[in-house]
């Protein structure tokens, strides 16, 4: 490990939390958690209250007024999810709910019950109005879930804060979507950051992603996930049928600037699976990407921003 890492962690938002410095700055790392906690009690749809929830009670009834952080993640999520054949549609919230992937009662509803909610998850029945930053679900029912992008935006922000605090080298993690201030002492090559084996133990590894100042951010269907009749039924949903993708990967991890487009990206490539996704990220040299298949392949889009080193050799690594 690097000499002089200080490691603070916390458990927020349902994810362990993990903060790296090289100072030991206990208050540096409480202010950090409490930023975490201050925008999880802004966006969360896990508790009975919060902004994006008072926008989910008034579903049906009349537009709800937000603050500027809430209303600024709503309109990145609404614009995404109206991207042609986008794979996000961050008005999924009555179909997350009724599967209840990762929390108590998980069960696989009845297909026309999933057909019904299916109704209530068009992203063209919303209505943003930045005059007065209200936000209005048309039909009763209707629920937002931020649970796609939210972390990403939440490291950008922990990101600026360090930045702004003086810090120059830092690591956050978010359960999953890390975010990096340069890199660390005496470490030119940058971050090490561990692309997990699917469904094995925590400290198995495919390989290791070295990166400086990027945000890493990984979707896989083996976090939250439950098993019947031989399924597994994960919490990544396709917006046309209600179900969890079913396509050849495991999971995909993106490398960029921004943890926000990382978390958005993760899930468009998702539902784009390897070969279109690959087009898609040739036309985007600011975003690199990691796809893991259910044959065993890692597959990484041309690596501008990262170098891979592999240490499972039973997975075929291509580019
Ligand atoms: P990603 O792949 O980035 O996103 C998957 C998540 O996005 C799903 O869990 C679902 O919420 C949503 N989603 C599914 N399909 C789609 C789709 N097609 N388009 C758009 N969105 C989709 N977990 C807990 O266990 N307890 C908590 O109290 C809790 N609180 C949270 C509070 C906040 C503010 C946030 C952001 C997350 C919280 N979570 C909690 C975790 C949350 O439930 C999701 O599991 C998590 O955000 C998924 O992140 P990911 O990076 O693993 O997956
Ligand atoms: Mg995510
Ligand atoms: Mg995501």
């Amino acid at each position: 490990m690097t000499a002089g890492v200080f490691s603070y962690s916390a458990v927020l938002m349902g994810s362990p939390i993990l903060l790296k410095l090289f100072d030991d700055n206990p208050t540096l790392a409480r202010h950090v958690f409490q930023l975490i906690k201050q925008q999880e009690n802004l966006f969360t749809v896990n508790r009975a209250e919060s902004e994006v929830m008072s926008v989910n009670h008034a579903a049906g009834r009349h537009p709800v007024i937000v603050s500027e952080a809430v209303f600024a993640l709503i309109s990145v999520a609404h614009a995404v999810s109206l991207l042609p054949d986008s794979a996000f549609n961050f008005t999924i919230g009555p179909i997350v709910k009724r599967w209840k992937i990762g929390f108590q009662g998980r069960a696989v509803p009845p297909a026309p019950e999933i057909a019904s909610l299916l109704k209530l998850t068009d992203p063209h029945q919303v209505v943003l109005n930045p005059a007065d930053r209200s936000v209005f679900l048309q039909q009763p029912g209707m629920e937002i879930d931020l649970g796609a992008i939210a972390k990403g935006y939440i490291a950008d922000r922990v990101q600026a804060f360090l930045r702004q605090q003086g810090v120059q080298q830092a690591l956050i993690n978010l359960g999953g979507n890390v975010q990096t201030l340069g890199s660390p002492p005496h470490e030119p090559q940058g971050w090490g950051i561990g692309l997990k084996k699917p469904f094995g133990r925590d400290d198995e590894l495919l390989g290791v992603l070295q990166v400086q100042g990027k945000s890493v951010v990984t979707s896989g269907i083996y976090e939250r996930y439950f098993e019947l009749d031989g399924r597994c039924w994960h919490h990544i949903f396709d917006p046309q049928t209600g179900y969890p993708l079913d396509n050849e990967l495991l999971s995909v991890t993106v490398i960029s600037d921004r943890s926000i487009d990382g978390d958005i990206y993760t899930t468009l490539l998702f539902g784009m699976g390897v070969e279109q996704g690959l087009a898609y990220l040739a036309d985007q040299p600011d975003i690199d990407a990691v796809f893991v298949t259910r044959d065993r392949q890692i597959i990484c889009s041309s690596p501008q921003h990262f170098h891979f080193q592999q240490l499972d050799v039973d997975w075929q690594l291509r580019y």
